[in-house]
């Protein structure tokens, strides 16, 4: 099947082209080019929106009333389904702690599934698990946030060979505890096996933050967020986190997770190279207020907030609607705005297969957004995914 996208802005994930016209064929981008005035539009066109790559997620545990611990082809479709129609084409499956053994079936279950996509398949336009994010057990039992703190571990490189090879490799990004023992060591094991180390759940000191970054560490998790606070004295890991340049750091922009006044604080100081929009998202996100489940726990959802024993669980966040909040928090144009949704998130992990771009011969994932942030389509396969 063939088709032609035209709109008024194509952001590529390096470069703004105007009226762009975008052939594709069978799923994949066939060809790019530019329209001249008077030319025909194409089948889908979007005249006044920008055409930009499908968001990438590199911290998401579930949506539509689904876990991506349940590790089930059911459940990964329920989720891949719903974040297509918010824009999201990739995603890193998000694990919470759990006791060892929940957490090793989980991760076989989601390499299973991340190695034959057919499993997936339903006809439907869904995005896709292109690897494993290990949020635990390695963090620290002070800023566990609603981490079950009797689940959780010292970092052990015993331990964690033992889940990257229950995830057959499948692991892309794991998120510890900086001031853990044991945990510079671990750092350097795990980026020796091509895993990208985030820190965060932490209550670290400058210095010990200092010695992951050094041993490898890359990035940091929900900044702010199950963080120790900034002091002037002790910069501690958000002071050093903040203006470490090489660091890539994720931030839940749902206006409630994060100020945004700090949501300004946090873009000059990490800049469109190296801020990433997460959402943390849970089973909730889609679905009416009620109860659900994170990993193995009760969450309350009322009002957008996720709550169990009184504490932040996670967010019902989508990432069209951390675009939207990050523009109106930041002002910030929107060609850099979609880099922290984008290739930034893409670059942080190391994917590849045109996750983050749009290129010729890659999937035609794409959306399409407005100047002030806001989704008008999400396009997976070349084809509107249901209602944006
Ligand atoms: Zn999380």
């Amino acid at each position: 099947m063939r088709t032609t996208l035209t709109a008024k802005w194509l952001w590529d994930g390096s470069n703004l082209l105007e009226n762009p016209e975008i052939t594709i064929e069978d799923g994949r981008i066939a060809s790019i080019v530019g329209r001249g005035p008077g030319d025909a539009r194409g089948k889908l066109d979007f005249p006044q929106a920008t055409l930009a790559p499908a968001f990438v997620d590199v911290h998401i545990h579930g949506a539509a009333g689904h876990d991506v611990m349940e590790a089930t082809p059911e459940a990964l479709q329920a989720v891949g389904g719903f974040l297509a129609t918010r824009g999201t084409g990739s995603y890193l499956a998000t694990t919470v702690t759990a006791p060892l053994d929940t957490t090793l079936r989980a991760l076989e279950g989601l390499a299973r599934q991340i190695a034959n996509p057919e499993l997936l398949e339903s006809g439907k336009a869904s995005a896709k698990p292109v690897g494993i994010h290990l949020e635990g057990p390695f963090l620290s039992p002070k800023k566990c946030g609603v981490q079950p703190v009797e689940h959780m571990l010292a970092p052990d490189i015993g331990v964690f060979d033992r889940l990257f090879e229950a995830a057959e490799g499948r692991v892309r990004l794991m998120t510890l505890a900086p001031e853990m023992p044991g945990a510079v060591e671990l750092t350097r094991h795990a980026t020796g096996r091509g895993v990208r180390v985030s820190l965060g759940h932490s209550n670290a000191t400058a210095a010990e933050t200092r010695a992951a970054i050094e041993a490898g560490a890359t990035s940091a998790t929900h900044t702010f967020n199950a963080m120790r606070a900034l002091d002037h004295r002790e910069p501690g890991i958000l002071g050093v986190v903040l203006t470490t340049g090489s660091v890539y750091a994720e931030l839940i922009c749902d206006g409630i997770h994060t100020a945004p006044e700090l949501v300004r604080l946090w873009f000059s100081a990490k800049g469109p190279e190296r801020g990433i929009l997460v959402t943390d998202a849970m089973s909730a996100t889609g679905m009416p207020d009620g109860e659900y489940t994170l990993g193995g726990f009760q969450v309350h959802v009322a009002d957008g907030r996720a709550m169990a024993r009184g504490v932040l669980a996670g967010s019902v966040l989508t990432l069209d609607r951390a675009l939207k909040n990050f523009v109106e928090f930041t002002g910030a144009p929107i060609e850099q705005a979609l880099r922290l949704l984008t290739t930034n998130p893409a670059a942080m992990t190391g994917l590849g297969n045109g996750a983050g771009q749009v290129v010729v011969g890659g999937p035609a994932d794409l959306v399409a957004v407005n100047d002030e942030g806001r989704l008008v389509a999400s396009i997976h396969g070349g084809r509107p995914a249901g209602e944006a």
